[in-house]
């Protein structure tokens, strides 16, 4: 007879940049019973929660939805909507997600101009700027807080640049909404992407965004070309202003969160359910209070690794807040500590990407994981 296997879940702490440990609220939340995709109750519920993400997400846009993937589903998302062939495209790069944004613009078709500094630092704005006065690019697209080298990039004074010189600014928020200050509106950015698993504290599996009327307009620009291309003869189609994805099109995924409920694919309706609850948890909290958590929390993990004689990596003044950088010591096996705080203590911390592999540890202090109890955890060993 075949042997019964039951889930068998090891208890964790997760100090990682994501995923992190979810509030037992967002858990049994995502228990609850199917509903359809176009239930009342259901799109209700998609209603109440773009509401709860404009306010996360501190903009009025009329557009602040998930898209269904995990976060580079919501980078492709935008990028591939308002991306056009041969278009130009800025990226100032400082970690590896600056990479993802590029290989993204790329198969785009964009014709993309890259900014590099050293991993550890981020960019002067004036030097982003003056760039962006130079290249008049369509899209500037760059990361706000880069979880492969632990830094956080200014915005707001080249979000008001880019709006100066009408330029769409695109930002992958993912590490950094709902853990440190993300103002979406002020700074003048124009979409914004976030993901589930991080400081949002809810799986992975969904990637809210937002973006104002300025995209909204690239977008509907490029769905009546496509409405016309549908009556010609299949050669044309493939022009490159066509959005080339189907499930990524926000033209078509928008029609799916606007009262006429267009159909597009089937949502994941029980992922919203977690959503719903995580965006729930962090209202209630506050998201001062809750930055102000993530800071503690934060600070109290420095001291104590300082305390240990360790190093940090990179630039002190632009340390992103729900992620700590630490140099490996000479003669350290970085990965055996790994696997050691895995198996003898079930904590969980990462390494890093290309260049900083095996030269730092990567400590997350992200949401519901982002606790008192942890961060002494995590030090104690
Ligand atoms: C984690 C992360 C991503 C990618 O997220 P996935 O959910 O794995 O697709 C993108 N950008 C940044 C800055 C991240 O930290």
């Amino acid at each position: 007879m075949r042997e019964l296997n039951r889930l068998k879940v090891p208890a964790r702490t997760i100090m990682t940049p994501g995923p992190v440990e979810v509030d037992p609220r967002v858990l049994q939340a995502m228990s609850s019973s199917i509903l359809g995709q176009f239930d009342p109750s259901f799109t209700s519920l998609m209603n109440e929660t773009m509401g709860l993400l404009r306010q996360v997400l501190q903009t009025n846009n009329k557009w602040a939805y998930p898209v269904d993937g995990t976060s580079r589903a919501g980078i492709e998302a935008v990028l591939c909507s308002i991306i056009e062939e041969d278009d130009k495209v800025l990226i100032p790069s400082f970690g590896r997600f600056g990479g993802l944004l590029t290989e993204i613009a790329e198969r785009c078709g964009a014709e993309v101009h890259l900014m590099h500094c050293e991993w550890g630092t981020v960019f002067e704005p004036e030097q982003v700027i003056a760039e962006l006065k130079k290249i008049q690019p369509k899209v500037l697209a760059m990361v706000h807080g880069d979880t492969s080298t632990g830094r956080m990039q200014p915005l707001k004074e080249i979000g008001m640049a880019c709006r100066e010189l009408d330029i769409l600014f695109v930002v992958d928020a993912v590490a950094t909404v709902a853990g440190t200050e993300v103002k979406t509106d002020e700074w003048m950015i124009d979409g914004l992407i976030t993901g589930t698993q991080k400081c949002l504290s809810v799986p992975a599996g969904m990637a809210p965004l937002t973006y104002n009327e300025r995209i909204e307009q690239v977008l509907l620009e490029r769905k009546s070309i496509e409405k016309g291309l549908l009556t010609q003869d299949l050669a044309v189609s493939s022009s490159g202003r066509r959005i080339r994805s189907n499930y990524l099109d926000l033209s078509q995924l928008q029609d799916y969160w606007s009262p006429a409920r267009l159909n597009h694919h089937t949502e994941a309706t029980t992922m919203l359910y977690g959503l719903y609850e995580g965006l729930n948890i962090i209202l209630e909290e506050g998201l001062e209070n809750r930055y102000q958590r993530h800071r503690l929390n934060e600070q109290a993990l420095v001291s104590g690794i300082e305390a240990m004689g360790l190093t940090l990596f990179g630039d002190n003044q632009f340390k992103l807040p729900t992620v700590t950088c630490v140099q490996i010591p000479d003669g350290v096996d970085g990965d055996s500590v790994r696997k050691m705080l895995l198996e003898d203590f079930g904590i969980e911390i990462a390494s890093s990407f290309g260049p900083l592999h095996g030269k730092i540890w990567r400590i997350g202090t992200m949401g519901y994981s982002c606790q008192q109890r942890n961060v002494l955890i995590t030090l104690e060993p």
